[in-house]
């Protein structure tokens, strides 16, 4: 069986262990007789799976128990609507324009009422991280929202921003459970999971549960209420069920690892085998700027678009794929999220070096 190394930004690498075990229980779930996709969503043994990878989940993020779990459906896209709908209150919303899909979220923002584009680094090219330690945020907001981790552009939140008391939405497609992280400093932490942990098709919501709450915006679909997911523990409608098993196998994967410390220590050290091979190289150099960098998604250019194409194409050939930027910023791109092995980032560093070597 002959695997590539796929820098692809998503969807993206999953575990070799996890496919494996899917494999295996692909045609007899645990003595069910049958696929977890062919499953009911109300039978006892589909709702141990979706209890035990919340009870991961919770256990791996030390999320408090006021803060509500939902697994939803729709993308991440689905929620930058969602979340006026059902949080905008005051119809009043702060967001930071770091990048498209901070931008994307902010404009349908604005569909339900004032979405303030209160900071952007749009000025370069979204390449770094404005200050966002005093901002002038809205007095009657009804939140801040941010992209933590700018996939496209290869930037990180290393400061989460001070949002003076209002509510933190943060979109962490990219980013989740890449790192340990501390729940009670959001309202609402939120991604899509084919970056960073299973099959597209699968949104996690982490939402403070007095955000939840029956008072939307007049016209929101019942489908797209959180009170109706939260009331229904994620069942309301049929879950996509064969997603949350594989985010499930996700979870246990990550806690073998040994939980969100030493899959941050795995992946600064992936990253730094990079960064410095970047920072030393005369061809190659990172578009970002060094203090906002992603441990996630590292975006750099040789200069020249032609021999930028020229090396996707060579290392394309010798098993390293998806490394194309994404088209807004050219270049190349190597997404490394948690299942990226370290082995992967030095086959990379190792093909740069010697593609640098022949140019000479
Ligand atoms: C991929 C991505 C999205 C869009 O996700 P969909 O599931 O395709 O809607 C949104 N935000 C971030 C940060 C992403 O990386």
């Amino acid at each position: 069986m002959e695997r590539v190394y796929n820098f692809s930004a998503g969807p993206a690498v999953l575990p070799e262990s996890v496919l494996q075990q899917a494999a295996a229980e692909m045609m007899n779930y645990q003595g069910s007789g049958m696929s977890v996709m062919e499953m009911s969503h109300r039978s006892k043994t589909y709702q141990k799976i979706i209890d035990t990878a919340q009870a991961d989940l919770r256990e791996l993020m030390g999320i408090p128990d006021n803060y509500k779990v939902l697994f939803l459906q729709g993308g991440a896209s689905q929620q930058f609507a969602m979340i006026p709908m059902n949080l905008m209150k005051n119809r009043v919303a702060d967001y930071i324009i770091t990048g498209q899909w901070a931008k994307k979220a902010w404009q349908e923002g604005g569909l339900y009422g004032q979405a303030n584009a209160v900071a952007s680094s749009a000025d370069k090219t979204f390449s770094y991280i404005p200050d966002c330690s005093d901002l002038p945020i809205s007095e009657n907001a009804d939140y801040v929202y941010i992209c933590e981790n700018n996939t496209i552009y290869g930037t990180k939140f290393w400061d989460l921003p001070n949002t003076k008391g209002k509510p933190l939405v943060s979109d962490v497609s990219s980013c989740f459970l890449s790192e340990p992280v501390d729940v009670t400093k959001y309202g609402m932490i939120y991604g899509g999971v084919q970056k960073n942990i299973g099959p597209a098709g699968v949104v996690i919501a982490i939402i403070r549960e007095d955000l939840i709450t029956e008072d939307v915006l007049p016209g929101t679909p019942t489908m797209l209420r959180y009170k109706i997911h939260d009331d229904n523990g994620s069942m309301y409608n049929t879950p996509p069920a064969y997603g949350i098993y594989i985010c499930g196998l996700v979870f246990k994967w990550l806690k073998e690892q040994g939980g969100l410390e030493a899959i941050q220590a795995h992946n600064v050290k992936k990253a730094k085998l990079l960064y410095d091979f970047l920072d030393s190289s005369k061809l190659f150099r990172g578009t970002v700027e060094k203090k906002d960098r992603s441990l996630m998604n590292v975006p750099f250019v040789t200069g020249d678009p032609e021999l930028d194409k020229k090396f996707v194409q060579a290392a394309e050939a010798a098993g390293l794929v998806n490394l194309k930027g994404h088209r807004t910023v050219g270049g190349m791109r190597a997404s490394i999220y948690n299942a990226m092995p370290y082995a992967g980032v030095e086959a990379l560093v190792g093909f740069m070096e010697q593609f640098e070597k022949n140019m000479e």
